[in-house]
Protein backbone atom coordinates (compact mmCIF):
# COMPACT_ATOMS: atom_id res chain seq x y z
CA UNK A 1 0.00 0.00 0.00
CA UNK A 2 1.29 3.44 -0.60
CA UNK A 3 0.73 6.19 1.87
CA UNK A 4 2.25 9.42 1.17
CA UNK A 5 2.47 12.06 3.20
CA UNK A 6 -0.22 14.62 1.61
CA UNK A 7 -1.94 13.94 -1.38
CA UNK A 8 -2.65 17.00 -3.01
CA UNK A 9 -3.84 15.39 -6.46
CA UNK A 10 -7.02 13.87 -4.97
CA UNK A 11 -8.28 17.09 -3.25
CA UNK A 12 -7.36 18.72 -6.39
CA UNK A 13 -10.37 16.11 -8.00
CA UNK A 14 -12.64 17.38 -5.29
CA UNK A 15 -12.37 21.09 -6.66
CA UNK A 16 -11.10 20.62 -10.33
CA UNK A 17 -14.42 22.21 -11.80
CA UNK A 18 -14.03 25.86 -10.15
CA UNK A 19 -10.74 26.07 -10.54
CA UNK A 20 -10.96 25.61 -13.78
CA UNK A 21 -13.26 28.44 -14.15
CA UNK A 22 -11.68 30.93 -12.29
CA UNK A 23 -8.33 30.17 -14.00
CA UNK A 24 -10.47 31.42 -17.27
CA UNK A 25 -11.54 34.34 -15.56
CA UNK A 26 -8.52 35.54 -14.07
CA UNK A 27 -6.51 34.46 -17.52
CA UNK A 28 -9.05 36.55 -19.28
CA UNK A 29 -9.38 39.64 -17.74
CA UNK A 30 -5.45 39.97 -17.75
CA UNK A 31 -5.14 41.67 -14.29
CA UNK A 32 -2.93 39.58 -12.14
CA UNK A 33 -1.30 41.51 -9.42
CA UNK A 34 -3.19 42.36 -6.05
CA UNK A 35 -6.81 44.07 -7.47
CA UNK A 36 -9.79 42.93 -6.46
CA UNK A 37 -9.38 39.15 -6.10
CA UNK A 38 -6.75 39.95 -3.19
CA UNK A 39 -8.94 42.77 -1.98
CA UNK A 40 -11.81 40.14 -1.91
CA UNK A 41 -9.41 37.20 -0.06
CA UNK A 42 -8.34 40.32 2.59
CA UNK A 43 -11.50 40.83 3.59
CA UNK A 44 -12.40 37.00 3.82
CA UNK A 45 -9.38 35.99 6.21
CA UNK A 46 -10.13 39.22 7.94
CA UNK A 47 -13.25 37.59 8.79
CA UNK A 48 -11.95 34.06 9.16
CA UNK A 49 -9.19 35.02 11.64
CA UNK A 50 -11.53 37.75 13.76
CA UNK A 51 -9.11 40.36 12.66
CA UNK A 52 -9.82 43.98 11.52
CA UNK A 53 -7.30 43.69 8.62
CA UNK A 54 -5.15 41.39 6.47
CA UNK A 55 -2.79 41.99 3.86
CA UNK A 56 -2.07 39.52 1.50
CA UNK A 57 1.34 38.99 0.60
CA UNK A 58 4.11 37.29 -1.98
CA UNK A 59 4.62 34.44 0.86
CA UNK A 60 4.47 33.48 4.55
CA UNK A 61 7.94 34.21 4.81
CA UNK A 62 7.60 37.97 2.96
CA UNK A 63 4.57 37.92 5.37
CA UNK A 64 6.96 37.55 8.55
CA UNK A 65 9.60 39.98 6.53
CA UNK A 66 7.09 42.94 5.92
CA UNK A 67 5.84 42.57 9.39
CA UNK A 68 9.06 42.97 11.12
CA UNK A 69 9.90 45.68 8.56
CA UNK A 70 6.89 47.45 9.24
CA UNK A 71 7.53 47.51 13.20
CA UNK A 72 11.29 49.02 12.38
CA UNK A 73 13.21 46.55 13.41
CA UNK A 74 16.26 46.41 11.75
CA UNK A 75 20.27 47.18 13.12
CA UNK A 76 20.72 47.20 16.64
CA UNK A 77 17.29 45.51 17.07
CA UNK A 78 17.30 42.01 18.42
CA UNK A 79 14.17 39.27 18.27
CA UNK A 80 13.32 36.54 20.48
CA UNK A 81 12.38 33.57 18.75
CA UNK A 82 11.74 29.45 19.39
CA UNK A 83 15.13 27.47 18.49
CA UNK A 84 12.27 24.71 16.41
CA UNK A 85 10.86 26.50 13.37
CA UNK A 86 11.38 26.36 9.70
CA UNK A 87 14.28 28.21 9.21
CA UNK A 88 12.06 31.46 7.46
CA UNK A 89 10.78 32.60 11.35
CA UNK A 90 15.06 33.38 11.83
CA UNK A 91 15.65 33.74 8.81
CA UNK A 92 13.65 36.84 8.32
CA UNK A 93 14.77 38.30 11.66
CA UNK A 94 18.58 38.24 10.01
CA UNK A 95 17.58 40.23 6.67
CA UNK A 96 16.23 43.21 8.38
CA UNK A 97 20.02 43.51 10.12
CA UNK A 98 18.36 42.43 13.49
CA UNK A 99 19.76 39.76 15.92
CA UNK A 100 17.87 37.18 16.60
CA UNK A 101 17.59 35.12 20.25
CA UNK A 102 16.59 31.61 20.59
CA UNK A 103 15.21 30.30 23.56
CA UNK A 104 13.93 26.18 24.05
CA UNK A 105 10.60 24.80 23.53
CA UNK A 106 7.91 23.37 25.56
CA UNK A 107 8.71 19.37 25.55
CA UNK A 108 5.15 18.39 25.06
CA UNK A 109 3.95 20.69 22.32
CA UNK A 110 7.12 21.85 20.85
CA UNK A 111 5.89 25.40 20.70
CA UNK A 112 7.93 28.58 22.55
CA UNK A 113 8.28 27.95 26.08
CA UNK A 114 6.90 31.05 27.67
CA UNK A 115 9.55 30.38 31.10
CA UNK A 116 12.40 29.77 28.88
CA UNK A 117 11.79 33.66 27.45
CA UNK A 118 11.22 34.85 30.86
CA UNK A 119 14.26 33.60 31.65
CA UNK A 120 15.90 34.58 28.73
CA UNK A 121 15.25 38.26 28.65
CA UNK A 122 15.74 37.93 32.86
CA UNK A 123 19.23 36.91 32.48
CA UNK A 124 20.30 39.73 29.61
CA UNK A 125 21.97 42.90 30.14
CA UNK A 126 20.19 46.47 30.65
CA UNK A 127 22.09 46.68 27.53
CA UNK A 128 20.66 44.13 25.93
CA UNK A 129 17.19 44.16 27.12
CA UNK A 130 17.11 47.87 25.39
CA UNK A 131 17.49 46.04 22.03
CA UNK A 132 15.38 43.79 22.44
CA UNK A 133 12.48 44.69 20.34
CA UNK A 134 9.87 41.74 19.20
CA UNK A 135 8.82 38.23 20.03
CA UNK A 136 7.78 35.26 17.13
CA UNK A 137 5.97 32.60 18.84
CA UNK A 138 5.24 29.57 16.16
CA UNK A 139 2.24 27.80 15.96
CA UNK A 140 3.93 24.65 15.29
CA UNK A 141 2.03 22.13 13.36
CA UNK A 142 -1.15 23.64 13.97
CA UNK A 143 -1.14 24.29 17.69
CA UNK A 144 -0.74 27.87 19.01
CA UNK A 145 1.90 28.92 21.69
CA UNK A 146 0.83 29.18 24.88
CA UNK A 147 -0.43 33.15 24.13
CA UNK A 148 -1.26 34.84 27.36
CA UNK A 149 2.07 34.28 29.06
CA UNK A 150 3.92 35.38 25.73
CA UNK A 151 1.56 38.17 25.76
CA UNK A 152 2.05 39.32 29.83
CA UNK A 153 6.15 38.95 29.10
CA UNK A 154 5.52 41.68 25.59
CA UNK A 155 3.39 43.92 27.97
CA UNK A 156 5.70 43.88 30.64
CA UNK A 157 9.39 44.22 27.95
CA UNK A 158 6.99 46.53 25.40
CA UNK A 159 7.64 43.96 22.79
CA UNK A 160 6.31 43.29 18.84
CA UNK A 161 4.48 40.42 18.82
CA UNK A 162 5.13 38.74 15.36
CA UNK A 163 2.75 35.47 15.19
CA UNK A 164 3.87 32.43 12.98
CA UNK A 165 0.90 30.77 11.89
CA UNK A 166 2.21 30.05 8.95
CA UNK A 167 0.97 26.12 9.83
CA UNK A 168 -1.76 27.34 12.23
CA UNK A 169 -4.62 29.18 9.98
CA UNK A 170 -7.73 28.67 12.00
CA UNK A 171 -6.72 27.38 15.38
CA UNK A 172 -7.62 28.88 18.47
CA UNK A 173 -6.27 29.58 21.90
CA UNK A 174 -8.65 30.01 24.10
CA UNK A 175 -11.29 30.65 21.96
CA UNK A 176 -8.90 33.59 20.66
CA UNK A 177 -8.00 32.60 16.38
CA UNK A 178 -4.54 32.16 15.51
CA UNK A 179 -3.58 35.59 13.95
CA UNK A 180 -5.71 37.92 16.18
CA UNK A 181 -4.02 37.91 19.49
CA UNK A 182 -0.36 39.61 18.08
CA UNK A 183 0.51 42.94 16.54
CA UNK A 184 0.45 41.04 13.64
CA UNK A 185 -0.69 37.63 12.19
CA UNK A 186 1.46 35.68 9.27
CA UNK A 187 -0.03 32.78 7.03
CA UNK A 188 1.36 31.03 4.32
CA UNK A 189 -0.14 29.45 1.27
CA UNK A 190 2.74 27.22 0.35
CA UNK A 191 0.82 24.18 -0.69
CA UNK A 192 1.50 21.99 1.87
CA UNK A 193 -0.09 24.51 4.35
CA UNK A 194 -3.42 23.70 5.04
CA UNK A 195 -4.91 26.34 3.06
CA UNK A 196 -2.23 26.25 -0.06
CA UNK A 197 -1.89 28.49 -3.26
CA UNK A 198 -1.06 26.52 -6.57
CA UNK A 199 2.42 28.71 -5.81
CA UNK A 200 3.71 31.07 -3.64
CA UNK A 201 1.77 33.13 -1.14
CA UNK A 202 0.82 34.15 2.05
CA UNK A 203 -1.30 36.54 4.29
CA UNK A 204 -0.32 39.15 7.26
CA UNK A 205 -3.36 39.81 9.69
CA UNK A 206 -3.60 43.13 12.08
CA UNK A 207 -5.95 44.91 13.96
CA UNK A 208 -4.34 47.80 13.84
CA UNK A 209 -5.08 50.71 11.50
CA UNK A 210 -1.78 52.27 11.67
CA UNK A 211 -0.27 48.72 11.10
CA UNK A 212 -2.56 47.74 8.35
CA UNK A 213 -1.97 51.15 5.91
CA UNK A 214 1.87 50.72 7.02
CA UNK A 215 1.38 47.05 5.79
CA UNK A 216 0.04 48.00 2.77
CA UNK A 217 3.10 50.74 1.62
CA UNK A 218 5.73 48.66 1.63
CA UNK A 219 4.14 45.65 0.20
CA UNK A 220 5.09 47.69 -2.93
CA UNK A 221 8.26 49.42 -2.30
CA UNK A 222 7.37 51.61 0.57
CA UNK A 223 5.38 53.71 -2.35
CA UNK A 224 2.66 56.41 -1.36
CA UNK A 225 1.42 57.90 -3.24
CA UNK A 226 2.82 55.47 -6.79
CA UNK A 227 6.24 56.77 -7.35
CA UNK A 228 7.22 59.17 -4.54
CA UNK A 229 8.92 56.82 -1.41
CA UNK A 230 9.26 58.29 1.98
CA UNK A 231 10.35 54.63 3.20
CA UNK A 232 11.90 51.11 1.45
CA UNK A 233 9.62 48.53 1.64
CA UNK A 234 9.79 45.81 -1.39
CA UNK A 235 7.70 43.92 -3.97
CA UNK A 236 5.63 41.69 -1.04
CA UNK A 237 2.28 41.66 -3.17
CA UNK A 238 0.09 38.73 -3.60
CA UNK A 239 -1.16 37.13 -7.35
CA UNK A 240 -4.85 37.57 -8.08
CA UNK A 241 -4.71 34.25 -9.50
CA UNK A 242 -3.43 32.47 -6.20
CA UNK A 243 -5.98 34.84 -4.11
CA UNK A 244 -8.52 33.37 -6.09
CA UNK A 245 -7.57 29.96 -5.50
CA UNK A 246 -6.94 30.46 -1.62
CA UNK A 247 -10.56 31.87 -1.93
CA UNK A 248 -11.85 29.31 -3.43
CA UNK A 249 -10.09 26.74 -0.66
CA UNK A 250 -11.38 28.22 1.80
CA UNK A 251 -14.92 27.46 1.41
CA UNK A 252 -13.60 24.08 2.13
CA UNK A 253 -10.65 24.80 4.66
CA UNK A 254 -13.20 23.91 7.68
CA UNK A 255 -14.31 20.46 6.28
CA UNK A 256 -10.73 19.42 5.50
CA UNK A 257 -9.51 20.32 9.17
CA UNK A 258 -12.50 18.45 10.96
CA UNK A 259 -10.97 15.37 8.54
CA UNK A 260 -7.39 16.12 9.93
CA UNK A 261 -8.86 16.16 13.72
CA UNK A 262 -10.68 13.26 13.01
CA UNK A 263 -7.62 11.20 11.30
CA UNK A 264 -6.02 12.55 14.63
CA UNK A 265 -8.34 11.25 16.86
CA UNK A 266 -8.12 7.70 14.71
CA UNK A 267 -4.29 7.42 15.27
CA UNK A 268 -4.87 8.02 18.97
CA UNK A 269 -7.10 4.91 18.97
CA UNK A 270 -4.66 2.96 16.35
CA UNK A 271 -1.76 3.60 18.73
CA UNK A 272 -3.37 2.95 22.28
CA UNK A 273 -4.82 -0.20 20.24
CA UNK A 274 -1.31 -0.90 19.65
CA UNK A 275 0.37 -0.77 22.96
CA UNK A 276 2.62 1.13 21.84
CA UNK A 277 2.53 3.69 24.30
CA UNK A 278 5.77 2.80 25.71
CA UNK A 279 7.28 3.98 22.21
CA UNK A 280 5.43 6.10 20.71
CA UNK A 281 4.22 9.64 22.04
CA UNK A 282 1.82 11.28 20.44
CA UNK A 283 1.01 14.98 19.75
CA UNK A 284 -0.38 16.44 23.37
CA UNK A 285 -3.16 18.37 22.10
CA UNK A 286 -3.34 21.72 24.26
CA UNK A 287 -5.01 24.43 23.05
CA UNK A 288 -8.62 24.59 22.18
CA UNK A 289 -8.32 24.46 18.65
CA UNK A 290 -5.15 22.13 16.76
CA UNK A 291 -5.18 21.39 13.40
CA UNK A 292 -2.93 19.13 12.68
CA UNK A 293 -1.00 20.83 9.40
CA UNK A 294 1.31 17.74 10.71
CA UNK A 295 1.23 14.48 13.08
CA UNK A 296 4.41 14.48 14.99
CA UNK A 297 5.03 11.25 16.81
CA UNK A 298 8.46 11.26 19.10
CA UNK A 299 9.78 8.03 19.03
CA UNK A 300 12.16 6.22 21.97
CA UNK A 301 14.46 5.35 19.79
CA UNK A 302 15.83 4.10 16.33
CA UNK A 303 13.78 7.04 14.54
CA UNK A 304 16.12 7.06 11.56
CA UNK A 305 15.80 3.15 11.39
CA UNK A 306 11.93 3.58 11.53
CA UNK A 307 12.06 6.36 9.00
CA UNK A 308 13.70 4.27 6.04
CA UNK A 309 11.48 1.29 7.16
CA UNK A 310 8.44 3.71 6.29
CA UNK A 311 9.96 4.77 3.26
CA UNK A 312 10.39 1.25 2.09
CA UNK A 313 6.67 0.58 2.68
CA UNK A 314 5.59 3.03 0.82
CA UNK A 315 5.13 5.57 3.41
CA UNK A 316 5.57 9.24 3.54
CA UNK A 317 7.06 10.67 6.52
CA UNK A 318 9.19 13.17 7.09
CA UNK A 319 11.45 15.38 9.94
CA UNK A 320 10.32 18.58 11.08
CA UNK A 321 12.87 19.59 11.85
CA UNK A 322 16.43 17.86 11.81
CA UNK A 323 18.59 20.91 12.84
CA UNK A 324 17.43 23.17 15.32
CA UNK A 325 18.26 26.74 14.43
CA UNK A 326 20.90 27.72 16.98
CA UNK A 327 22.87 24.70 15.31
CA UNK A 328 22.43 25.88 11.72
CA UNK A 329 25.49 26.75 10.31
CA UNK A 330 24.77 30.25 8.67
CA UNK A 331 24.02 31.00 12.61
CA UNK A 332 27.21 30.02 13.74
CA UNK A 333 28.01 33.50 14.26
CA UNK A 334 25.70 33.90 17.24
CA UNK A 335 27.94 31.70 19.62
CA UNK A 336 24.94 28.66 20.50
CA UNK A 337 26.34 25.75 20.94
CA UNK A 338 24.94 21.94 20.96
CA UNK A 339 23.19 21.16 24.37
CA UNK A 340 21.77 24.76 24.52
CA UNK A 341 18.54 24.15 24.04
CA UNK A 342 17.95 19.99 24.73
CA UNK A 343 14.49 19.67 24.39
CA UNK A 344 14.73 21.39 20.58
CA UNK A 345 17.47 19.04 19.94
CA UNK A 346 15.56 15.81 21.41
CA UNK A 347 13.06 17.12 19.22
CA UNK A 348 15.04 16.96 16.21
CA UNK A 349 16.59 13.79 16.46
CA UNK A 350 13.12 11.55 17.89
CA UNK A 351 10.24 13.31 15.72
CA UNK A 352 8.63 11.76 12.97
CA UNK A 353 5.65 13.17 11.03
CA UNK A 354 3.21 10.75 10.04
CA UNK A 355 0.67 11.13 7.52
CA UNK A 356 -2.07 13.33 8.32
CA UNK A 357 -4.01 14.73 5.80
CA UNK A 358 -7.91 14.95 5.05
CA UNK A 359 -8.18 12.12 2.06
CA UNK A 360 -6.46 9.93 4.10
CA UNK A 361 -8.17 6.58 4.22
CA UNK A 362 -9.02 4.10 7.57
CA UNK A 363 -6.88 1.70 5.63
CA UNK A 364 -3.92 3.48 5.02
CA UNK A 365 -4.18 4.81 8.89
CA UNK A 366 -3.86 1.43 9.96
CA UNK A 367 -1.57 0.26 7.23
CA UNK A 368 0.83 3.05 9.11
CA UNK A 369 0.32 2.02 12.66
CA UNK A 370 0.69 -1.41 11.61
CA UNK A 371 3.93 -1.00 10.40
CA UNK A 372 5.47 1.32 12.71
CA UNK A 373 4.08 -1.95 15.47
CA UNK A 374 6.26 -4.12 12.97
CA UNK A 375 9.14 -2.58 13.23
CA UNK A 376 9.64 -2.41 16.89
CA UNK A 377 8.50 -5.68 17.57
CA UNK A 378 11.25 -6.67 14.99
CA UNK A 379 13.49 -4.52 16.91
CA UNK A 380 12.42 -5.91 20.70
CA UNK A 381 12.38 -9.67 19.39
CA UNK A 382 16.29 -11.27 20.61
CA UNK A 383 18.69 -11.89 17.35
C1 LIG B 1 5.94 27.44 5.79
C2 LIG B 1 6.43 28.25 6.92
C3 LIG B 1 6.92 29.55 6.74
C4 LIG B 1 7.18 30.16 5.39
O1 LIG B 1 6.13 30.20 4.52
P1 LIG B 1 6.43 30.26 2.94
O2 LIG B 1 5.09 30.60 2.37
O3 LIG B 1 6.92 28.94 2.52
O4 LIG B 1 7.41 31.33 2.70
C5 LIG B 1 7.29 30.28 7.85
N1 LIG B 1 7.20 29.77 9.08
C6 LIG B 1 6.75 28.52 9.30
C7 LIG B 1 6.67 28.01 10.70
C8 LIG B 1 6.37 27.71 8.23
O5 LIG B 1 5.96 26.46 8.45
Amino acid sequence: MKVPLLDLKSQYKTIKDDVLKIAEEVFESQYFILGPRVDALEKEIAEYCSTRHAVGVSSGTDGLLLSLMTADIGHEDSVITTAYTFFATAGSIVRTGARPVFVDIDPDTYNISPEWVEKAIADMSEQERAKLKAIIPVYLYGQCADMDPILKIAEKYNLIVIEDAAQAIGSEYRNRRAGSMGDFGCFSFFPSKNLGAFGDGGIVTTNSDDLYDKLRILRVHGSSPKYYHKVIGGNFRLDAFQASIVSLKLKHLDKWTKKRQENAGKYRTLFTDAGLEDIVKLPVERESRHIYNQFVITLKDKRDELRRFLNDAGIGVEIYYPIPMHLQECFSYLNYKKANFPVAEHAASHTLAIPVYPELSEDQQEYVVQKIKEFYSAADSPQ
